[in-house]
């Protein structure tokens, strides 16, 4: 039986000829899924009676299952655990805010962005990141990744009442758990599902892809022409210090990256956004942002000046105020755009970096009781 969150609607449409449906259905059934959050055929009221039981037998939906919500003393972010179908967990987040707008710089309190998982655990380990320290298990598939963000546009529009048809969720982006350039064909196919006019309708202007720097798939992802947001994890352009801080840098260099970076802007006119989590006494000097100024010249861009949120058991600091001050002075003495992130979501580890599955044990057994 076919998962119906794992067809494209070009998928359900030939599905649909396959087994001598009219293929014109599909445009219903997309809108009852996707705008309308129904997944009973029986509900379906604008099918006709006799198809609907044949549906029901053919195809089902399969979601994941919502086991937590946390919600932070705010109220601005809310963190979900969901199992998968084969007993894994992931983290993903509901941030009011989130991605800053392209043309006025803003993060814009209308809106509701998803931070979606792309693999159970990763690969890559970054040393300031507590996904990074979870063992990898696998890609998400495709629906998995549908289902994230179905299940909290739900929980959102109960939320922020907003109950008519179509989706509260303005915004996606893709840095929670793993990787999303190593699961590419399931993140684009994703992507591709949620696009759909007739269902869940979200352009890829409204979407962000943030990878650590995985230099061909960037160049792959603009050849796709899609107007997708970049975001890179880049927390520093020396070379060594990347090494010691994201061991993928051993395979993608600063260069062979900033190379990638400069062939997507070429591609796709849109600004980069360089993602730098402020350490203490690591890459807080203003040498680091003379190396910067220097490396990203040619480049459209803004970075995100990220507070290291500091995880359990990672022997790294967030930089003291000082130093914290005097690195944003260091930014704007030497020209550099960035916007402050605030680590929303800090108190209930759903900040950036954080999504490490913490206390998993006591929050199964609480979410049981
Ligand atoms: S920062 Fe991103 S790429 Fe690095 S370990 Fe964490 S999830 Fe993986």
């Amino acid at each position: 039986m076919d998962n119906l969150l794992e067809l494209t609607f070009g998928e359900l449409k030939n599905s649909f000829i396959a087994n001598n449906v009219q293929p014109s259905r599909a445009y219903p059934v997309f809108g009852w899924i996707y705008r309308r959050s129904v997944f009973d055929f029986e509900q379906m009221t604008d099918l006709p009676k006799d198809l609907r039981p044949m549906l029901k037998d053919w195809y089902k939906v399969i979601e994941l299952e919502p086991v937590e919500e946390q919600a932070d003393p705010s109220g601005e972010s809310v963190k979900f655990l969901f199992r998968t179908y084969d007993g894994h967990y992931i983290e993903s987040v509901l941030l009011q805010g989130g991605e800053i707008d392209d043309e006025t710089e803003t993060l814009g309190p209308e809106r509701l962005t998803v931070c979606v998982s792309s693999q159970i655990g990763c690969p890559l380990g970054c040393n300031f990141c507590a996904t990074g320290r979870l063992d990898y298990k696998r890609n998400l598939s495709a629906g998995e990744i549908v289902s994230q963000i179905l299940l909290m546009d739900r929980y959102a529009k109960k939320k922020y009442k907003r109950e008519t048809p179509g989706r509260a969720v303005t915004n996606i982006v893709f840095m929670g758990m793993g990787e999303p350039l190593l699961n590419f064909e399931n993140v684009m196919k994703a992507i591709g599902i949620l696009a759909f006019s007739g269902g869940f309708h979200i352009g890829a202007r409204h979407i962000t892809i943030s990878t650590a720097g995985i230099a061909p798939k960037i160049k792959e992802l603009a050849e796709i022409g899609l107007q997708i947001r970049l975001a890179v994890s880049l927390n520093s352009v020396n070379q060594e210090k990347r090494k010691v801080l994201m061991p993928v840098a051993r395979t993608h260099s600063v260069n062979n990256i900033l190379d990638a970076v400069k062939y997507y802007q070429q591609h796709i006119d849109r600004r980069i956004t360089f993602e730098y989590v402020l350490l203490n006494g690591i890459n807080s000097q203003e040498e680091d942002v003379l190396a910067m100024k220097r490396s990203l010249q040619g480049i459209k861009f803004h970075l995100n000046l990220i507070r290291y949120n500091p995880v359990d058991e990672i022997p790294l600091s967030p930089p003291t105020d000082e130093e914290y001050r005097h690195f944003k002075g260091f930014l704007r003495k030497h020209g550099i755009p960035f916007v402050e992130r605030f680590g929303k979501g800090r108190e209930i580890a759903a900040a950036c970096g954080q999504l490490g599955l913490c206390k998993l044990d006591e929050r199964l057994a609480k979410s049981k009781s």
